[in-house]
């Protein structure tokens, strides 16, 4: 399956996890965003990685 679409909803930590794992998809500015434009699927394993190892589960994405 191909990830179409991720965001990251409210209540991130800006704990930095997600942008350390995948600094092509997520940007911590104040909290993290997630880059617009980006092939998600080429980064399918390291998104997934992202959000199960967000500690606020707040990561989320559809395929
Ligand atoms: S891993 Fe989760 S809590 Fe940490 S910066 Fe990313 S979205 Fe925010």
């Amino acid at each position: 399956m191909a990830i179409t679409k991720v965001w990251v909803e409210e209540d991130c930590t800006s704990c930095g996890i997600c942008e350390s794992l995948c600094p092509e998809v997520f940007l911590i500015k104040d909290i993290s965003t997630v880059i617009e434009g980006v092939n998600y699927s080429a980064y399918e394993r390291h998104i997934k990685g992202a959000a199960e190892s967000c500690p606020v589960d707040v990561i989320k994405y559809t395929e």
